[in-house]
């Protein structure tokens, strides 16, 4: 029987997909890809510093999986860096998670997607004590 294919799971789809050197025309553009979760795995690690087993859990995948996963896209990047080349976001296996929080204020309990991070106010009261509700 098949292995069924691991979802990784991110937190965000990300708004900008596409990194390009200035002043040199996309003709004769040469461009590195970093998938969807790859990109999640370097936010989680390189940006927020969770550890490899943290950002597997963030993920819902394997320690090994993680480690494959940013080693691909350090190198990408380095890659894009190096050589002047273009970055493109796209594909990958991923599911969006919705980020529960809660208000402290009126208990109102609710889901967020789009950009990561806490939001600023509750929907229903504005009140600024929220906490993400875990899950
Ligand atoms: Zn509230």
């Amino acid at each position: 029987m098949a292995r069924p294919r691991k979802c990784r799971w991110v937190e965000f789809e990300p708004g900008v997909t596409f990194f390009k050197p200035q002043g040199i025309p996309m003709r004769g553009l040469e461009q590195v890809v970093i998938s969807v979760d790859e990109l999640e795995a370097l936010r989680l690690s390189d940006y927020l510093g969770l550890n490899q087993e943290d950002v597997a859990q963030e993920m819902r995948v394997s320690r090994p999986t993680v480690t494959r996963m940013l080693a691909r896209a350090h190198r990408a990047v380095a890659e894009a860096l190096v050589y002047g080349k273009a970055i493109k976001i796209s594909g990958g296996d991923y599911q969006v998670t919705l980020r529960r929080f809660v208000c402290l204020d009126c208990e109102h309990i609710w889901d967020e997607t789009g950009a990561p991070g806490t939001p600023k106010n509750c929907p229903r009261c504005q009140g600024y004590a929220i906490q993400r509700f875990s899950r």
